[in-house]
């Protein structure tokens, strides 16, 4: 499998093999075409598999249509952590070297009025920990009508941290319509049944 092979958009190929990427993980090759047919996913990966790519590579070629428009940001990337967050923004910001995207992070820890002048300019991308989304949103600085993708990554840890409920509330907000990608090392029943809830007709990827 190549990823040439994929559906990828030049522009994302070209930032693959500035990466030195020379072929797909499997994760990625089973994913990525599902995410740019616009599926639901529920990927079953730990870190280290390539899962990152598998997601923000589709949605980068996905961005290419269409503008983000003031405090309503196209896809949102849910985090458990600030540190995973972080890692995930320079994740797009390498993927993304030949786009003009602008992607937002909003984490706790940094300045608040940084974030939101990034959401202010309009977000393609905001990956966020649930925390400090709510927070945002709560006053008023955020709408979240907007969101074509959904990212829930990391759900077992966003369980083991007490997220759920933070992020039922979050998936109340964003449209019913969005595309929703779910990602867990592992598959308990509470998480299976948190897919469940979240994701409509999923395919099943993992590794
Ligand atoms: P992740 O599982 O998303 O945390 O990725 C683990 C590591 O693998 C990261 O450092 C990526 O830069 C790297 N990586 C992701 N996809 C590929 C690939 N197709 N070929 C080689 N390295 C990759």
């Amino acid at each position: 499998m190549k990823f040439s092979d994929l559906g990828l958009s030049a522009k994302v190929l070209a930032a693959v093999e500035a990466a030195g990427y020379t072929e797909p993980t499997p994760i990625q090759a089973q994913a990525i075409p599902e995410v740019l047919a616009r599926r639901d996913v529920m990927g079953i990966a730990q870190t280290g598999t390539g899962k990152t790519a598998a997601f923000t590579l589709p949605m980068i070629s996905m961005c290419e249509k269409g503008r983000a428009r003031a405090r309503m940001p196209r896809t949102l990337i849910l985090e458990p952590t600030r540190e995973l967050a972080a890692q995930v923004e320079e994740n797009f910001e390498k993927y993304a070297i030949n786009h003009k995207l602008n992607i937002a992070l909003l984490i706790g820890g940094v300045s608040f009025e940084d974030q939101v002048r990034k959401l202010d300019r309009g977000a393609d991308v905001l990956i966020a920990t649930p925390g400090r989304l709510l927070d945002l949103f709560e006053r008023g600085r955020i709408l979240m009508t907007g969101v074509e993708v959904l990212v829930i990554d990391e759900a077992d840890r966003m369980l083991d941290m007490g997220f759920i409920p933070d992020i039922e509330r979050i998936v109340k907000m964003v449209p019913f319509t969005r595309q929703t990608l779910f990602f867990s090392a592992t598959m308990p029943p509470e998480i299976e049944r948190l897919a469940d809830q979240f994701l409509q007709n999923p395919v099943q990827v993992q590794v």
